[in-house]
């Protein structure tokens, strides 16, 4: 399929045909793993990342392989953008778009809560190598605002955010960076997915997803994608995919480019129990609070409601019963739903994330963001990535273990 071709077609279409299509060799209607680590060029091509002499076919796996390939075409037409490039987790994709895009002496700006490797990356690698920090509440266009300067060259955001599912507004943002010249505008997009939100569209530069997540879906290959425009992610595959090496092997590019054809199924079933339990779990003696972007209760369900096509299958509830007492018993007693981190897959995970030990040791807030914090998500949480089970099987399982 050229780049481009599905932009007549609707995102389920996308799903499933974007960078697919029948093999012209073996006439195969499903598309086939290219193992291969090299390639047997047709003419005199050039050997390293500077010298490419415009060769444009494959040469080596780390380049480019035709696997990873159908799966960076068929990302970049879930979300809209030019490109997509695709590596080895989630983790491997924002350090190469951290580390690529920013040298000694840039500032970034960054949501004072994010995913725990995110946080912890730009917290104590970054400084090391001379690019500083600022941690903000970037559900506040004001506290982005006060924290741009001359140096700042990448705002980062989350939506919603993990742990604690607190929103930013990704085009209100994407409008003040432009306005203050910052270059880059980086939208974490993991938890919503581009059936819920294509942020290239709202003004993002650049969209990053683990694909370990919702777009692979079935919890079984790690992987990680940057998605934007040609030119920049030209540059990008040069040096982060070539020189850092992080790249996606083609096994698990098969194998979450079969999960990304059902990822329109899936998040309809992802909300749809999502929002059966997280009623279910406001009106739970046991439960103190539930923190959902499709619940009227959520802070800003406004917000979830304009940007979010669909409200995607994390939500977060507290107990009044101490939450480590709690999770003992579900690691005793769950069966259907995995007390287990990550998200986004077919099976139900839960997790307790204490509020206590992520401030000592991840997002080391001052008193105000912890304040901030802790608004959201008390003394902890437990993060609930609902699956596609029987709402009411899970209902119960989390019943069972709920009741002390
Ligand atoms: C899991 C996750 C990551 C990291 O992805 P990996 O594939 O685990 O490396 C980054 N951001 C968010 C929001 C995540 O949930």
């Amino acid at each position: 399929m050229a780049a481009g071709g599905y932009q007549g077609w609707g995102l389920a279409t996308r799903a499933v045909h974007a960078g697919e299509g029948v093999d012209p060799v073996t006439r195969a209607s499903s598309p086939s793993i290219v193992l291969s680590a090299t390639f047997a060029p047709t003419e005199v091509a050039g050997f390293s990342a500077r010298n490419r002499a415009g060769y444009e076919g494959y040469v080596y796996a780390r380049l480019s392989n035709p696997t990873v390939h159908a799966l960076e075409e068929k990302l970049a037409a879930l979300e809209g953008g030019e490109r997509a490039l695709a590596f080895a987790s989630g983790m491997a994709a924002s350090h190469a778009l951290l580390a690529g895009r920013l040298s000694a002496g840039d500032h970034l700006v960054i949501s004072d809560t994010n995913y725990v490797g995110t946080a912890e990356l730009v917290r104590d690698s970054l400084p090391r190598w001379g690019i500083s920090v600022t941690p903000v509440d970037t559900s506040d266009p004001a506290r982005i605002a006060a924290a741009i300067g001359p140096a700042t060259r990448m705002l980062w955001i989350e939506t919603p955010a993990n742990p604690i599912l607190r929103l930013a507004d990704i085009a209100a943002c994407a409008a003040l960076a432009r306005e203050r010249g910052v270059r880059d505008v980086v939208v974490d997009s993991t938890f919503a997915s581009p059936l819920a939100t294509r942020p290239l569209e709202l003004g993002a530069d650049f969209v990053v997803h683990s694909l370990t997540k919702y777009i692979g879906g079935h919890g079984d290959a790690m992987g990680g994608a940057v998605i934007g425009r040609a030119e920049a992610l030209g540059a990008l595959n040069l040096e982060a995919s070539v020189h850092y090496g992080g790249v996606l092997s083609p096994f698990n590019a098969w194998l979450i480019l079969r999960g990304a054809a059902t990822l329109p199924l899936r998040m309809r079933a992802h909300q749809e129990n999502a929002l059966e339990l997280a009623r279910a779990l406001e009106a739970h003696p046991a439960v103190k609070r539930v923190h959902y972007p499709g619940l009227a209760s959520h802070p800003q369900h406004a917000l979830a409601r304009r940007q979010m096509a669909n409200f995607s299958g994390m939500l977060t509830f507290q107990t009044h019963e101490p939450g480590e007492a709690v999770a003992k018993r579900m690691i005793e007693r769950l069966r259907v739903i995995h007390y287990a981190v990550s998200l986004g897959h077919q099976r139900s995970l839960l997790y307790w994330i204490p509020t206590a030990a992520v401030m000592a040791s991840t997002f080391r807030l001052d008193a105000p963001a912890e304040a901030a914090y802790r608004a959201f998500a008390g003394e902890g949480v437990f993060r609930f990535s609902v699956g596609i089970e029987d709402a009411a099987d899970i209902a119960a399982d989390l019943a069972g273990a709920l009741a002390g």
